[in-house]
């Protein structure tokens, strides 16, 4: 691998999938199977490739010995957590908070300027051209009695288990406690009024419908649409925020 790659490259399963060499397709073939094939049937409810590449490509086979989910420079959470980052942001005082309020069903009281929408963009349009699918997951959070559940932060399961991962929080932190809280997370699909829309499912015939909203979107004035939710696209917590402030000082702010 490193001599035909190098050492420290990133690729993508179905990149390395395409490979000619006997050991090596035997590798990709192993690992594909034995990870991302079920993992992704899990996670998505679609096999690999009938995902946009953009989506599988997000977690590629890495040829290193760097075992750290991000390979970034400067990677941290907030001293005291993020829920004092947001209490600090929200304390502004012009920023007014409505919580349980969803914006179709008040839409026609709420007065704005210039309004950013963060919801799914295809309830905006009232499924105007059909319902885009979204991922949901369910939550199941259990306090065990005892200082660690298990060696990490989170353990993934690709293939056993219906939960695709459990997270043990006191990790990030390294908090002190006699007892710990994992989350197992079970994906399952995004029913409105029912659950939480997580993710968009980014392929060919649902970029295909997003695009046919965008060109609603783009007939708008005053109103931009920003997010996972909103722009249909897989975005991580570092992206989202770049993308929110590039889009203030570009075209909201001006
Ligand atoms: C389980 C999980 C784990 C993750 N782990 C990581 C990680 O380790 N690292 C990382 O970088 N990223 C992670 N992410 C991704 C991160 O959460 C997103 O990148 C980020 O939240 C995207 O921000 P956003 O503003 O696009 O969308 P959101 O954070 O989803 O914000 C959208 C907002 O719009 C509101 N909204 C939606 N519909 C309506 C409506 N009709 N009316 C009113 N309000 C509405 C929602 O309540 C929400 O507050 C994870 C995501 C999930 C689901």
């Amino acid at each position: 691998m490193i001599e035909k790659f190098g050492y420290g490259l990133k690729i993508p399963i179905l990149k390395l999938l395409e490979n000619k060499n006997a050991d090596l397709k035997k590798i990709a073939d192993f690992i594909y199977d034995n990870i991302f094939y079920g993992y992704t049937l899990k996670q998505w409810g679609l096999k690999p490739d009938e995902l946009d590449f953009s989506v599988t490509s997000r977690v590629p086979v890495f040829i290193s010995h760097d075992n750290r989910y991000f390979q970034d420079n400067y990677q941290g959470i907030p001293l005291k957590g993020y829920t004092e980052l947001f209490n600090n942001i929200l304390n502004n005082k012009n920023i007014d908070i409505s919580l349980d309020t969803d914006y179709k069903s008040n839409s026609s009281s709420i007065k704005f300027n210039k309004l950013i929408y963060t919801g799914p963009i295809d309830e905006f349009f009232d499924y105007n051209y059909g319902k885009l699918p979204y991922r949901s997951l369910q939550f199941d959070f259990k306090t065990i009695k005892k200082e660690w559940f298990q060696e990490v932060a989170q353990v993934n399961y690709p293939n056993a288990k219906e939960y695709t991962r459990i997270t043990e929080f006191k990790h990030f932190l390294n908090h002190n406690s006699d007892v710990t809280t994992v989350a197992y997370e079970y994906p399952q699909a995004y029913i409105p009024g029912k659950n939480e829309p997580y993710y968009p499912i980014q392929n060919e015939l649902n970029n295909e419908l997003y695009n046919k909203y965008k060109i609603e979107i783009d007939k708008l004035k005053n109103t931009y649409f920003v997010g996972r939710l909103a722009e249909y696209k897989y975005y991580n917590m570092d992206q989202i925020v770049g993308v929110a402030l590039m889009k203030f000082e570009k075209d909201i702010a001006k």
